[in-house]
Parts: C-alpha cells; sequence; structure tokens
C-alpha cells in the first residue's frame, strides 16, 4: 500500500495550531519563509513515497541479519540511506557551524512523521543520529565536536545511544558498563549493552556509539554515570575511519516488529578495552543523555503519530474499495450487487473518524511540544522562553506516551477496519501493528513517562504553570462555545467538561504529592496522562476548528473535514475525561488494596 504525505494538514497543523507561522512573523524561526516550509514538506513528501514507503515491507520480511559478525541491511536499504543523506535531510535542525540549516525543531519533527509514516525502521536510525547531534553539540569538546559532527550532520556517519544492560533497563542506577582512564584524555570502556538500535549496520562506513558507564570509584546509582563517545572505527588525524575499535555485535534480536532496524547486543571491550573519550563532565552523563533523551522521547511521540497516519490512509483505501452489505439509506444504483462500500456503514465509518481524530490530536500535541522547544531558545524576551521551556519539559512526557499509544490503537483499528484480510500479512495493515508495538515501551516505557509528568513536572513553579496550561485549554472551550456554527455541535460544551476534569484530578495530584507516601500519585499516573493528552488534545483540535469556522473560500471541503473531526473527537472520545478523573481520584485504593498474593491466586 502506498504513502501519501498528508502535506496540507501537517502544514495546517504547524502554521495554525502549533504557530509556526507566527513564529516566522516574528522572526523567531531563523531563514524560513511560508514557502520554503512548503517546499520542504513537499519535497519530504516526494521522497518518501517514492524512495522510502517501498523499502517498508521488503525491510519486514528480509529483516537485518548478522553476518559474520556484521549487520547486513535488506535489498535497496543502503542506496535509498545514500540518496536521503546525499539530498541533506539530516540536517534540518542541526546548527549551522556543523553544516546544518538550523530549521526550527518544529520543522524536523513535521519531516520526521513523514519518514517515520513512510519507513519507521529506517526511519528510527536518524531519529537516533539527530538526538546524538543535539547532545555532542550540547556536551562535548570541541575537539570532538570538530571530528564527530560533521559528519553526522552530513548523515555521512550514523550514531547510537547505548543506555540498556541486561540488568538496567527503566532503571539506569544499576548499570555496570566501566570506563578506565588512560591518562591520555581517553578512556578504555567495557561492558555489555541489549537492545541498541543500529548498534551495527552496512549503510554508513563508520558508527559513533554514545555510552552511558562509570568511572573507578564513581558513587553509586545514577550520580555515578558518565557518558562517553566510542567510535565503530578510529579517526584518523584527516578524518577518516581507520582501524577497528573493541566493539562487537555479539547478537541481533528476532523480534515483533521492525524488523529491519537491526536491535543488537553490543559487546564493549571483550579484547583489550574500547577506546572512548568523554562527553560533559564526569558522572554527570545522565544529564547529557537527557539532552538526547528528550529529542528521542519527543521523536518517539512522532512515531506514534506516523504509523497511526499510516494505518488510516491504509484503512480508508481499504474501505472506500471493499464492498459488503448495503450501508442504510444507500441508493441502489451506487451499490455493485447491491452492495455498499464497507466505508458507508456507519460503523465503520465511526472506526475511521476516530482514527483520523486520534492521528490529529496525537499529532498537534506532538508539534506543540516542538514548537515549545523552539520557544524556549528563540523566543526573543527570556520570561518568554523559560515558559516555553517549562511548558516543553510538561507535554514531552504526554507527547511520547499518549501518541504511542494511539500509534498502536490507531494501528489495531486499522486492522478491524480491514476484517480477515488485516490480519493476514499481505495487506500491510497488521505489519503497522506490530511496528508500532514497541514505541511505548523504547525511550523510557509509558508508565515511567506518566510517573515523570506527575512527579516532576507538575510541580514546576509550584503547580502554577500546569494550572496556567489548564487555564489556557479552558479558553480554548469557551471559544469553541461560542462559535455560532450547527457543524460545531456539542465541542466546546464536551471539551470544557473535560477541562474540569483534569482540572479535579490535578488539585488532587497536586495535593496528594505533598504527603510522604507517594504510592497513590504513581498509581494514578497513567490514567492522568491519558486524560491530559485527551483533554489536551481535543482543545488543540477545537482550536484549530474555531479558526476555520465561517471559512467557505477555497478549502471548505477540508475546513469542514477538520471541524468534523475535532466535534467527533470531543463528543465521542473525550467524554471518557471524566471517567478518567474518577479513576485517578478514586482508583488508586483498588490498586494499592491489591497484594501480590491475591493477584497470583
Ligand atoms: C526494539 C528495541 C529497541 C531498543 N533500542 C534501544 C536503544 O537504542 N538504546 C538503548 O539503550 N535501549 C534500547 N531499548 C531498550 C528499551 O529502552 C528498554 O527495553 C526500556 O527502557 C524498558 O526497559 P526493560 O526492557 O528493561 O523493562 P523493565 O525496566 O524491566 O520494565 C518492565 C515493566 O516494568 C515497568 N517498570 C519498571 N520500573 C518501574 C518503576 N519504577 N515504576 C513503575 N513501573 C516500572 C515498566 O514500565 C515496564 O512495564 C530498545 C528496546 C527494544 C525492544
Amino acid at each position: 500500500m502506498s504513502y501519501r504525505a498528508p502535506v496540507e494538514e501537517i502544514a495546517f497543523t504547524l502554521n495554525q495550531v502549533a504557530g509556526l507561522r507566527k513564529a516566522m512573523e516574528r522572526g523567531e524561526a531563523g531563514d524560513l519563509t511560508p514557502d520554503l516550509l512548503d517546499a520542504i514538506l513537499d519535497e519530504a513528501g516526494k521522497f518518501a513515497a517514492g524512495q522510502l514507503a517501498p523499502l517498508n515491507q521488503i525491510g519486514d520480511t528480509q529483516g537485518s541479519t548478522l553476518v559474520d559478525g556484521a549487520v547486513r541491511t535488506p535489498d535497496g536499504w543502503k542506496d535509498v540511506y545514500r540518496q536521503w543523506a546525499e539530498a541533506g535531510w539530516g540536517g534540518l535542525a542541526a546548527p549551522a557551524e556543523f553544516g546544518g540549516q538550523e530549521l526550527p525543531i518544529a520543522v524536523a519533527v513535521a519531516v520526521s512523521e513523514i519518514w517515520n509514516s513512510a519507513c519507521l525502521a529506517f526511519s528510527l536510525g536518524p531519529v537516533l543520529t539527530f538526538g546524538a547531534v543535539e547532545a555532542i553539540a550540547a556536551h562535548a569538546t570541541p575537539q570532538l565536536k570538530q571530528a564527530y559532527l560533521d559528519k553526522l550532520v552530513s548523515g555521512e556517519w550514523m550514531a547510537t545511544m547505548n543506555l540498556t544492560e541486561p540488568q538496567a533497563g527503566s532503571d539506569l542506577s544499576a548499570m555496570r558498563t566501566k570506563a578506565v582512564p588512560q591518562g591520555d584524555g581517553s578512556y578504555l570502556i567495557s561492558g555489555t549493552k541489549i537492545f541498541i538500535s543500529y548498534g551495527d549496520h552496512d549503510l554508513t562506513d563508520n558508527i559513533v556509539h554514545l555510552v552511558l558507564a562509570r568511572l573507578p570509584g564513581a558513587p553509586p546509582g545514577t550520580r555515578g554515570i558518565s557518558l562517553f563517545l566510542v567510535p565503530k572505527r578510529m579517526v584518523g588525524p584527516d578524518g577518516s575511519p581507520g582501524e577497528a575499535n573493541d566493539v562487537k555485535v555479539a547478537g541481533v534480536e528476532h523480534k515483533l516488529g521492525i524488523h529491519a532496524s537491526p536491535t543488537c547486543v553490543m559487546s564493549f571491550g571483550e579484547e583489550h578495552g574500547a577506546i572512548g573519550y568523554l562527553v560533559g563532565e564526569e558522572n554527570k552523563g545522565l544529564a547529557c543523555m537527557f539532552t538526547m533523551m528528550n529529542n528521542a522521547r519527543l521523536n518517539v511521540g512522532i512515531q506514534g503519530v506516523a504509523i497511526a497516519e499510516r494505518a488510516y490512509q491504509q484503512a480508508l483505501a481499504y474501505a472506500l474499495e471493499r464492498r459488503q452489505g448495503r450501508a442504510p439509506g444507500a441508493p441502489g444504483e451506487d451499490a455493485a450487487n447491491g452492495m455498499s462500500v464497507i466505508a458507508e456503514h456507519p460503523d465503520v465509518r465511526r472506526m475511521l473518524l476516530t482514527m483520523r481524530a486520534k492521528t490529529q490530536a496525537a499529532r498537534a500535541i506532538c508539534y506543540m511540544t516542538a514548537a515549545a522547544i523552539d520557544r524556549g531558545t528563540r523566543a526573543h524576551a527570556e520570561g518568554e522562553r523559560e515558559d516555553a521551556r517549562l511548558l516543553a519539559n510538561l507535554l514531552t512526557p504526554v507527547a511520547k506516551a499518549f501518541s504511542t499509544d494511539i500509534g498502536v490503537e490507531v494501528a489495531s483499528i486499522g486492522i478491524q477496519v480491514h476484517g480477515g484480510m488485516g490480519y493476514v500479512e499481505e495487506t500491510g495493515a497488521a505489519q503497522h501493528l506490530r511496528d508500532a508495538r514497541i514505541t511505548p515501551i523504547y525511550e523510557g516505557t509509558n508508565g515511567i513517562q506518566a510517573m515523570d509528568l506527575v512527579g516532576r513536572k507538575l510541580p514546576q513553579r509550584g503547580g502554577e504553570h500546569v494550572r496556567e496550561f489548564i487555564e489556557a485549554l479552558g479558553a480554548i472551550a469557551d471559544r469553541a462555545m461560542a462559535v455560532n456554527d450547527p457543524s460545531f455541535g456539542r465541542m466546546g460544551y464536551r471539551l470544557s467538561e473535560a477541562v474540569k476534569a483534569l482540572d479535579t484530578a490535578t488539585d488532587w495530584m497536586l495535593q496528594t504529592l505533598q504527603s510522604e507516601d507517594a504510592s497513590p500519585t504513581l498509581a494514578s499516573a497513567a490514567p492522568y496522562l491519558k486524560l491530559f493528552g485527551l483533554t489536551a488534545g481535543g482543545a488543540f483540535l477545537a482550536d484549530g476548528a474555531c479558526m476555520l469556522a465561517g471559512e467557505m473560500t477555497n478549502g471548505e471541503a477540508r475546513a469542514r473535514g477538520r471541524i468534523a473531526t475535532a466535534r467527533h473527537f470531543c463528543e465521542n472520545l473525550l467524554i471518557e475525561a471524566e471517567g478518567l478523573q474518577r479513576s485517578v481520584v478514586r482508583g488508586a485504593d483498588a490498586v494499592l488494596g491489591t497484594s501480590l498474593e491475591q493477584l497470583a491466586v
């Protein structure tokens, strides 16, 4: 099934909902102009549809394999990667000093959605490289930046992120990989990392591993973790890769989805120690890695949006062709053999609308997060930059967890729309669900994101910041209620109720966070994040709908489509908010009152 980038939808969400057009007008988007943005999205859409999307099924069936100690990617992968890198796509948001275009992160995130829709397994590699570029640019020495950044930005080399070890997954304090100083500024790294995406491959002739490790005598726990840059091949004085470093691939995992993305067991320093270089300060590695992880979290959130969009396009195309039964009210002459296309059936239409509404809501949250990250560095006034940084912090766990849950859910509905043809592999609908399933797990599981939201992000500025955010959502509900257009239905009213539910749940959270026992807030964290995501997503869709109200000129059908989608979201999906609020405020007891013994009987 082909893919067509929803360029118009992406541009609307970026420009109008996330405020990129205003940022351009204020001179806070560098050299970006509306025409340049359109050209970038169009070109990305063409490359994704023409080159990347055809790789998706080949990648799934062939997978990446380990041959004689090296990873081989599927047919066509290398050639497309070379074209992708040569077109300069790796440097959109990277610093100009190292060959990047320094465009807003919001643009890079939107383009990343397009790559990930076309082929998620391919795009994970660049996602990790973008994060590494950011971490190296922010924390490495000038010498390391000089030696590595140009090559990473141009896509000549790729990068990885090495955190996970067999005993250290969500809890990195249990990490054991060692780093011993050599006295010449370098370190010898030894240890095993598991689940390392793109740990090895044949796309580039060098790979830059960012590795977390402990120095001798480092404090225990996360306070004793440092970050190292470990090249696959040592870099000579002329900048070209030379002899192999002591880094080996011990295995490639067989997994549910993203088969072409090599998930490697990496062995560092098995023979004499892998040579690495410190990035940032000793024992401050986790903070440096967080630079990369926040970027990566948003980019994983966008993977959820991307897979949902792809699944929706596929389900819609199928539902407009497949004929079964006779839809109520369908005129006989429109139906071949008296049968309607399944999209005519109210239940299938509901599924399609739900897929579309959830995808658009998650997209809006991700783009708003990216826009807040941009304002955090680009806004003219320091006060505004500070507010935007807090907003980006608040929204990042929501963007990651809410959007990836939606990716899985929408891909699953996509299979349902196909009926039995969705469950067999040939349509490709099943691949989307298999590929989507990793996204709520990696880059910090969605459970960990929910804990981050309630434990670290809600208490920002003593809770004042989140209250201001909720107030802004309430103002959108007021605007939607004031629109005098029957196509809005009860959109604003349902949104207003959801905002009240979020407000009540937030009060409970902030109050309960004061108590010594964190268990109730942790037990309620996941429903709270969902309530937050639903309400914010509904508000952002309603905001877009308000901007389009009364638009009767060109694009009327699109405007009506968007208003109908926002209305469906608020009237049929957002009504879950009140139930979630009850679960947050009253549900923890049932969870905490159940013992492990009771679970096991
Ligand atoms: C395909 C794939 C690619 C990956 N790519 C990379 C990569 O490139 N680099 C890298 O470093 N890692 C990578 N990972 C690892 C990934 O980030 C981890 O799997 C993830 O962080 C979860 O760790 P874990 O698997 O050890 O699960 P665990 O930490 O064992 O978690 C299991 C369950 O317990 C829950 N849990 C754990 N601790 C808590 C807690 N304190 N409170 C509440 N719930 C908790 C989790 O939410 C989860 O539901 C990848 C994994 C996969 C499968």
